[in-house]
């Protein structure tokens, strides 16, 4: 018998390096997979439909709020962001741990839905250095850098109701966290009870 896949919700403020993180521990650990979301957003340059994001109009989109077929959507920076309901579904029914790289908006209506879930905020360890993170990117202009710090503001706000904060300070440190809170979650004892538990009569 396998137990149910867990549902890892990860945010951030734009310029944590909550994308990069996620990315490396999904390339280390076994069984576990990216939930790719629906997006209104245009693709950037080198993201792939199906991989990155499935990249829809807001017609279709819209048409999938109507339909219930998302387990969340919130709008983000001016587009709209979803997780489809089948995509959770059929990893958790299969057993593979999935990371969701969401915003603290679609995180919150994910917690009242799924009592399993565990919530991970990615906090840079300034605001300074988060300046300095989003400058460097040299791809938005001073008006956009700006936007972005205003909201990181509000959503550092929101950490205190996650289960963990990593402080992305230095990215391997970081990176051995996260691993670490994936891999004792994977051993909570309620989790693998649900499997072994009439093995051993406990
Ligand atoms: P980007 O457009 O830079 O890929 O993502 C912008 C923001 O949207 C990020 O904070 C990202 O975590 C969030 N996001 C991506 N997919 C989803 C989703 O399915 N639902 C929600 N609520 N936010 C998402």
């Amino acid at each position: 018998m396998k137990r149910e896949g867990i549902l890892f919700v990860i945010s951030a403020p734009s310029g944590a390096g909550k994308t990069t993180l996620c990315k490396e521990v999904i390339d280390i650990l076994p069984n576990l997979r990216h939930s790719v979301s629906y997006t209104t957003r245009k693709p950037r340059p080198g993201e792939v439909h199906g991989r990155d994001y499935f990249f829809v109009a807001a017609e279709e989109f819209r048409q999938m709020v109507e339909d219930g077929e998302f387990a969340e959507w919130a709008e983000v920076h001016g587009n709209l962001y979803g997780t489809a309901v089948r995509t959770l579904e059929g990893y958790r029914a299969n057993g593979v741990d999935v990371i969701l790289d969401i915003d603290c908006q679609g995180a919150r209506q994910l917690k009242e839905r799924y009592r399993g879930g565990v919530f991970i905020f990615i906090l840079p360890p300034s605001f300074a250095e988060l300046h300095r993170r989003l400058d460097s990117r040299n791809s938005d202009s001073a008006e956009v850098i700006q936007r972005r710090l205003d909201n990181a503001a509000g959503e550092i706000r929101e950490s205190r109701w996650y289960d963990f904060i990593i402080v992305n300070d230095l990215f391997t440190k970081a990176v051995e966290e996260l691993k670490a809170v994936l891999v004792a979650e994977r051993c909570r004892a309620s989790r693998v009870l649900e499997t072994v538990g009439e093995l051993f009569e406990i």
